[in-house]
């Protein structure tokens, strides 16, 4: 969201978010890149990486993703001088707190620009309904209606 409304960017992939470089030398991604937040803090990836379900993950795998999601948002944050990120997915709500913690760690240490420093991680207080709201609010935004 910018200036209360939706960023859609010329093919509707604005915010799209997984494919921004956490680590540089790390898996390769569907997209064809290396190191993207997908391929390293996925389901999936954690999944192949790790050997391990995602809701089984240890604690070193939780705050792992969480500080690369951190490192993921803060560039977000640094480029378009945002203040908060919410997150959302299996992932980021079924880690719980320490990936939150983690997160809120990585973003304190890369966020260090006058306008970005103290931006803010949270969890998606609709749950897992807050893609299918979003989705709405976009149909909604589409009609006219928002
Ligand atoms: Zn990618």
């Amino acid at each position: 969201m910018l200036g209360g409304r939706l960023l859609e960017g010329a093919a509707g992939n604005a915010g799209h978010i997984g494919h921004v470089v956490v680590e540089p030398e790390g898996r390769r991604c569907a997209c064809g890149g290396q190191g993207c937040l997908e391929a390293e803090a996925s389901g999936p990836s954690i999944r192949a990486a790790f050997g391990v379900d995602p809701a089984e993950a240890p604690d070193a795998v939780r705050a792992r993703t969480g500080t690369l999601v951190g490192r993921g948002v803060a560039s977000v944050a640094n480029l378009l001088d945002l203040r908060l990120a919410v997150v959302a997915g299996s992932v980021a709500l079924g880690f719980g707190d320490l990936f939150l913690a983690a997160a809120q760690a990585e973003l304190d240490r890369r966020c260090r620009l006058d306008f970005s420093v103290g931006t803010r991680l949270t969890a998606a207080r609709l749950g897992a309904d807050a893609p299918l709201v979003g989705a709405a609010a976009v149909g909604w935004a589409g009609l006219g209606e928002l």
